[in-house]
């Protein structure tokens, strides 16, 4: 079968493989839409930390964000055909944070295309705890649905805001992760400004419900989100909080933050907190994209087929960008 390789820094291709040896408690799923994100991109440069920490080494086979459809499984497990995303998080099942129900906090879990060898999702076919599935709703799309995964993390983190109807909100950072936040800010009644430095987002930002501010009034927003995963949006996000209100952190910074104003947090009395994906949260997100509270079909800019996910990368590394999601196709559209 073919599968997207990457084979050293700023190197990759579509190789031939050996299919995956389906084991009892898996399930075999044929993907159809890949998501491509930062981490991947970060993974083909070879700066993405796990390289570093020997956690993955190359040849790595690529991609996290999948959606697919099943072709074998146990007797009890999913019947073949059925629509399917996956968290593609898997804990050692053993320990306290496995017990706990978060597999992301599990020092042993494998991440697919990222941690400790675990195949990617940017082939023919690959083999999957089948605990691991979350079968996609009626209504839903597989292109639609694998948004589910880049979206649990904002899901997370808008949900651990409490009730947001009524309330002031800024996201920082037009990726994947803050608009599909945005979408959710929306549908749960928040009025929702945008911040994007590069300027090149306002008609998507108009498309989420939310408004492109060019400034960032400071003191007036009681919730903020940042993802942008730059130390600016950091500084933004302290002066803008006001006073009682809450930050979640959804981008992963290049470094430690030097010159960070924490009194600020302390003198408005307010709330910061990371987000790390969103364990157990699937099923729940998977509901409300099909009740079309978000609709990620508009993060779309462009898709490609598996033998052309070199150039996928190449568009993905240009700038001034208009939306920020690049996905693969595999198998014919559906
Ligand atoms: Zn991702
Ligand atoms: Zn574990």
């Amino acid at each position: 079968m073919k599968a997207l390789i990457f084979t050293a820094p700023n190197e990759c291709s579509v190789q031939e493989v050996p299919e995956p040896v389906r084991r009892p408690g898996e399930t075999l799923v044929a993907p159809r839409f890949v998501g491509l994100c930062a981490t991947d991109q970060e993974m083909l440069q070879g700066v993405m930390p796990y390289l570093a920490d020997g956690l993955a080494r190359y040849p790595v086979q690529a991609a996290h964000e999948v959606s697919g459809v099943v072709v074998e499984s146990d007797a009890d497990g999913p019947a073949p055909g059925t629509p399917v995303t996956i968290d593609p998080v898997v804990g050692c099942g053993r320990c306290a944070a496995c017990l706990r129900g978060v597999e992301t906090h599990c020092p042993d879990r494998l991440e697919m295309g990222l941690r400790l060898g675990m195949p990617g999702g940017a082939a023919e076919l690959i083999a999957v705890p089948t605990r691991k599935l979350h079968p996609v709703p009626e209504g839903l799309s597989l292109r639609s649905a694998v948004f589910v995964e880049p979206g649990v993390t904002s899901y997370n983190g808008v949900k651990r805001f409490g009730d947001v109807s009524g309330k002031r909100a800024l996201v920082l950072g037009p990726g994947t992760l803050g608009c599909i936040a945005a979408q959710l800010l929306a549908a749960g009644g928040a009025s929702v400004a945008m911040h994007d430095p590069a300027g090149t987002r306002r008609g998507l930002i108009a498309e989420l419900g939310a408004e492109a501010v060019p400034e960032i009034e400071p003191d007036s927003y009681d919730l903020v989100i940042e993802a942008m995963g730059a130390p600016s949006a950091i500084h933004d996000g302290l002066r803008a909080v006001a006073a009682g209100g809450q930050i979640a952190l959804l981008g992963v910074q290049p470094g430690t933050v030097p010159d960070v104003d924490v009194n600020a947090l302390v003198f408005k009395d307010a709330t910061m907190f990371g987000v790390l994906n969103g364990p157990g949260l699937y099923d729940e997100l998977l509901t409300r994209m099909a009740a079309g509270d978000v609709t990620p079909e508009v993060l779309l800019e462009a898709d490609f087929p598996l033998e052309r996910a070199p150039e996928a990368f190449e568009l993905m590394a240009r700038r001034g960008r208009t939306r920020p999601k690049i996905q693969l196709v595999l198998g014919g559209d559906s």
